[in-house]
């Protein structure tokens, strides 16, 4: 008989969303299975993340912004806190290529490795005018949304948080920058 954990008191703000209480198994390699909630994206479905809301309840403390939860056990189903660590979209860009080389069905299947391999892209930062400020090689910046850097280098905002933002490869010393 797997032993189950459940998760009492969640805070009231969580509770206005979902009262759900979730419910895990533990495995025999100690993850913490979801069987209350169903799957999303291969993630336990609580708040559309499980990993980060336990991450996130365990901490006591929101997950900052630009940054994701990535798994120590390699099961993306997994919930248990101690399984989980905080890291950057490159740390888990870095994880995916090496779940890939092990098993590529595996690393390909991953879904956000897409996403998440298009915005490890190395980004620089600019002035409104143009001007270099600098170089970012995993295209995340501590204190900026990386989502927001990435659509700004694609066109899709003229700026973040005050500055203009290219990919390097479409970055040119002396030339206008303007984003594409
Ligand atoms: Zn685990």
């Amino acid at each position: 008989m797997p032993s189950v954990i459940r998760i009492k008191n969640l805070p009231k703000k969580k509770l206005a969303t979902n009262t759900k209480e979730p419910v895990f198994v533990v495995t025999s390699s100690g993850c913490w299975e979801c069987i209350s909630h169903g799957l999303k994206n291969g993630y336990a479905n609580i708040f559309g993340g499980g990993h980060r809301f336990m991450w996130s309840l365990w901490n006591k403390k929101e997950i900052p912004d630009g940054m994701v939860v990535r798994h120590k056990c390699d099961n993306s189903k997994c919930c248990n806190p101690h399984h989980l660590e905080i890291g950057t979209q490159y740390d888990n860009v870095q994880d995916a290529v090496k779940r890939g080389r092990r098993n590529p069905a595996r690393g390909s299947q991953l879904p956000q490795f897409g996403k998440i391999a298009r915005n490890a892209r190395p980004v620089i930062q600019l002035t409104m005018d143009g001007e270099f400020v600098s170089k970012h090689p995993n295209g995340y910046v501590d204190g900026f949304s990386a989502s927001k850097i990435h659509s700004t280098c694609k066109g899709k905002q003229s700026q973040h948080k005050g500055y203009k933002w290219v990919y390097e490869e479409d970055y040119i010393i002396g030339g206008n920058n303007s984003c594409k």
